[in-house]
């Protein structure tokens, strides 16, 4: 028989079931909680119930294994042996905190619930036992406020003002003449508990919970409800976290931070989330419990006053710092308690940090031999990488610039934008096109949305724990909080500081590398890297984000076997490019040449032309044009290869944007008349230009302009290897399908070549090119075996072969695919992130397709997907030769390819 399931795991000092590397079953918290336990750090005891329980859950209705409840009662009797107390007992009761706790952790998720196991009963027990009343009923009544709202859903109302608890807690304040919570005195939390009580009562329809376990069952379930909760699900979505994954319910003795002068309660980083540098990061309260300390009722402190405050715990907690660094090798994101004091650690996992701070901690790690290289890069997400690269202030501008006041910088960069103060005005001035600056007193989960769609956030309350700085952090936001020098009025709608008043929809600028706030919009500069890499500028290259983001792209390609090439079609992108370290051009599009200057009027007169004849003429015309774009290019490249695709779009593109005057002038030079254009446009008209008349399409039935496209190449190359500079043109037949259609356009090609050569009296291996096709229809990866008979390379045109694959147009999705994603149907939109599983699978056909026919068979991917971390992985897992991404992207493809060779 199978070994019953084991749906609860145990920790404590002496003793603990599982480990930090049990995440996916005891999620983030209750892996690390048994890690640290295990390690001999002080750790409150607790059990954690496996995410495998919430699965289970929700398959069955909201009911639990039958062995779940024996299992709890088994545990609870480990803690209250661990702890020396008992839970629900008369004389030396145990209270429990309830946490939720995934795989990931997912801020907003469920709020924490503690206190748990207090009662009418219970509370005077406390009181005797400690003999401090003041505390035992201060615990009491946080517990009816969290069980409350959490639990027993009683919530602010809609149109109501305040947090029902909060409004008695004020009501109650103003009668003692008390300014916080904490100066309240035994009497006043009295009433208050019984205040509560009456309200939850009233809101709820039944009254609080009296028995322990039934308190405990009630909070258990709520944390398993609360992963289907609106917040969860917009977090799950953003972040690509799967709804199978489930969280874990982690139950803990209390340890009381509470209890007077010498207790208190913080958060820390073991190093700076913002800028990554290696400093104590953190604050802290006495005399505290739970959230008190981002939840922005009280200031708190920066952590190193606490060397005053509470000093042997403080030192012990410089201790632990250095453990846990060496024991996780990262940054630690900590939460602790000190009862009496004695320290507690309640938390631990590695702290969330912008990209600035996953560069610069990486490296120093590095440096300290903390981690290897090789560790350095996987863990630097590819994307954050575009932090280093976004623009930042231009120096005089800001210079010159009002200030209107300062605050914590909690997210480097540097934002301008229009001031709302509501997530929903957010989101809606977004949607509307502007560059947003959600400015809020302080943000709560339910502003999500509003970060998400802002550019930049502002608070003027909380500190470095406070939700804005956290969301900051981990969205890689622009971010400046607790700008107490600063006032906002929600009812006008004004933001004012330093004489200024800004009104909604003003422009604000903030520059979160420092916490300054201008009025205004500042002019932007290129970011350090940028200034060094494209601007050969001396001062930026000696900036330290500079000199880390060459040490980092250098061992990306020393370790990375994947080639990252650029989609570029200026001579001015090749060469921003080439800085980036493009190894060359995956795609270059011919189209956009053809509006260039006045050129657009041969182009047009070529597509009106009734016969051959007209047709050569046109052609004609344009041929040193093109043969000046590629030139242009192929000096940019110095040597490197570049794949030129032949002209794709539906000749329609071209004239079909004809306004009447343009029609006009365009008749008057090529002596048509108006109508005949008109009618021309109508015939060339299609309803469905996608999969219309397009690509090779054109080639086969205007071979003359295949011939012009590869003539044009071959007299480029011809001038250019004059000025002794290596060409290696690879010349790309757009949108094939059937292995016939490439032949045909090869020869065409091929005829030009010969006809070039003859020109200029070359051998074969004086003017050297080859041929290749995009696959970007399923029938060509289907097929792909019969076309590379005549492919010299693949590239995969990953933006059409998703298109033709799911049967759906990019250009129309926008209407439906985000209620696909609510729906869950797609986790990522699929122009995006490559789908893998579908259009995935037609690549993997192609690549094994085409190297059945030719075992070398070069292949790449162009294509806005080039440039995705995940897709890029995925093309290194399946052998292709190389990336082509846009050139600011290159620097990401770099990174996420030498991640893909480690991984
Ligand atoms: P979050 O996931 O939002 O960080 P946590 O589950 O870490 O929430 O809990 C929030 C706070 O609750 C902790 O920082 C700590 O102050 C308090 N807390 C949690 N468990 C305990 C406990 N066993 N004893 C005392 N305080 C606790
Ligand atoms: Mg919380
Ligand atoms: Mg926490």
């Amino acid at each position: 028989m199978a070994k019953a399931n084991k749906y609860v795991y145990h920790y404590s000092r002496s003793k603990s079931d599982g480990n930090g590397k049990m995440k996916a079953l005891l999620g983030g918290k209750g892996a690390n909680l048994s890690e640290m336990s295990r390690i001999g750090l002080p750790v409150p005891a607790g059990m954690t119930i496996t995410t495998e329980v919430c699965t289970y859950y929700y398959k069955n209705a909201k009911t639990y294994p039958k062995s779940l409840d024996g299992e709890i009662k088994t545990n609870i009797a480990k803690i209250e042996k661990a702890m020396g107390k008992k839970f629900g007992d008369l004389k030396n009761p145990l209270l429990l905190s309830v946490r939720s706790g995934a795989r990931e952790s997912m801020p907003g998720m469920m709020d924490t619930i503690l206190n748990l196991g207090i009662n009418d009963q219970v509370v005077e027990a406390l009181t005797v036992k400690t003999g401090n009343a003041k505390f035992a009923w201060d615990s009491y009544r946080r517990f009816l406020q969290m069980y409350g709202s959490v639990v027993m859903g009683v919530e602010k109302r809609k149109g109501e003002h305040h947090d029902p608890f909060e409004a008695i807690l004020d009501q109650a304040k103003e009668k003692a003449k008390v300014a916080d919570d904490w100066g309240l005195a035994e009497n006043d939390l009295r009433y208050i508990v019984s205040e509560f009580k009456k309200l939850i009562k009233k809101r709820a329809g039944k009254v609080f919970p009296e028995d322990p376990m039934d308190q405990l069952y009630g909070a258990v379930n709520a944390v398993f409800n609360s992963w289907q909760n609106d917040r969860a699900k917009v977090y799950r979505q953003k972040y690509g976290i799967p709804a199978e994954w489930g969280t874990a319910v982690n139950v803990q003795a209390m340890v009381f931070g509470n209890t007077g002068k010498t207790s208190g309660t913080g958060v820390a980083f073991t190093r700076d989330p913002a800028t990554g540098e290696n400093v104590f990061y953190g604050e802290y309260l006495v005399d505290a419990q739970g959230e008190d300390v981002v939840a922005g009722v009280r200031t708190p402190k920066p952590v190193s006053k606490m060397a005053k405050d509470l000093p042997s715990s403080f030192k012990e907690l410089l201790k632990i710092r250095k453990i846990l660094e060496k024991h996780f090798r990262d940054v630690q994101d900590i939460e602790f308690t000190i009862e009496e004091g004695t320290l507690w650690m309640l938390q631990t996992r590695n702290g969330k940090r912008t990209g600035f701070a996953a560069v610069n901690i990486a490296l120093d790690m590095v440096k300290e031999r903390l981690i290897t290289k090789e560790e350095a890069i996987l863990r630097i997400p590819a994307e954050d990488l575009s932090q280093l690269l976004a623009p930042i202030f231009d120096p005089a501008a800001e210079r010159k610039a009002r200030k209107m006041g300062s605050g914590l910088p909690a997210g480097p960069g540097a934002a301008s934008g229009q001031i709302y103060f509501t997530a929903e005005a957010a989101v809606a001035a977004a949607a509307r096109g502007q560059q947003v600056i959600l400015t809020r007193q302080e943000t709560s989960p339910e502003d999500l949305r509003g970060m998400i769609a802002a550019e930049g956030i502002l608070t003027t309350r909380g500190g470095a724990s406070s939700h804005a700085a956290l969301v900051a952090r981990q969205m890689g936001k622009i971010c400046v909080c607790g700008a107490h020098d600063m006032d906002i009025d929600y009812a006008r709608k004004t933001l004012s500081g330093n004489g200024i008043t800004l009104k909604e929809g003003d422009f604000l600028s903030l520059n979160g590398f420092i916490g300054n706030i201008y009025s205004g919009k500042l002019k932007a500069a290129p970011s350090k890297v940028i200034q060094a890499l494209l601007e050969n500028k001396a001062s930026a290259k000696k900036s330290t984000t500079y000199k880390k983001f060459t040490q980092l792209m250098s061992w990306a390609d020393k370790l990375r076997t994947l080639g990252v090439r650029t989609n570029s079609d200026t001579p001015e992108q090749v060469k921003n490019a080439i800085a980036f370290g493009a190894e060359g051009i995956g795609l270059t599009r011919t189209e956009h040449m053809f509006f260039e200057g006045n050129r657009i009027d041969a182009v047009r007169q070529m597509i009106l032309a009734v016969d051959d004849q007209g047709r050569a003429k046109a052609l004609k015309k344009l041929l040193p044009y093109q043969k000046k774009d590629f030139a242009d290019i192929f000096e940019a490249l110095d040597g490197r290869p570049a794949t030129i695709r032949l002209l794709d779009p539906p000749l329609h593109e071209f004239i079909g944007t004809m306004t009447p005057a343009q029609i006009r002038s365009l008749a008057k030079k090529l002596k048509v008349s108006p109508a005949f254009i008109k009618r021309r446009i109508g015939e060339l008209h299609e309803e469905n230009p996608m999969l219309g008349h397009r690509g090779c399409r054109l080639g086969i039935v205007y071979p003359e302009i295949t011939k012009m496209q590869a003539t044009a190449i071959f007299e480029a190359a011809v001038e250019v290897q004059k000025k002794k500079i290596k060409v290696v043109p690879e010349i790309m037949v757009p949108l094939v399908g059937y292995a016939k259609e490439l032949e045909l356009q090869k020869t065409v090609i091929d005829t030009a070549a010969t006809e070039v050569r003859e020109k200029h009296g070359l051998r074969a291996n004086q003017l050297k090119y080859t041929v290749g096709t995009m696959i970007e229809v399923p029938r060509a990866a289907l097929t792909a075996a019969e076309i590379a008979e005549h492919a010299e390379f693949f590239s995969f045109g990953t933006n059409d072969l998703t298109q033709t694959c799911l049967g759906l147009s990019r250009d129309d999705s926008s209407s439906f695919l985000p209620a696909y994603q609510d729906a869950e149907v797609v986790n990522n939109n699929p122009f995006s992130t490559l789908d893998q599983t579908g259009v995935g699978q037609l690549i993997e056909i192609g690549v094994k397709g085409g190297r059945r026919t030719k075992k070398n068979l070069k292949i790449g991917i162009c294509g806005e997907h080039g440039g995705d971390p995940d897709t890029i992985k995925f093309c290194h897992r399946i052998g292709l030769n190389y990336v082509s991404c846009s050139p600011f992207r290159i620097p990401i493809a770099k990174l996420a390819a030498a991640q893909a060779a480690l991984a």
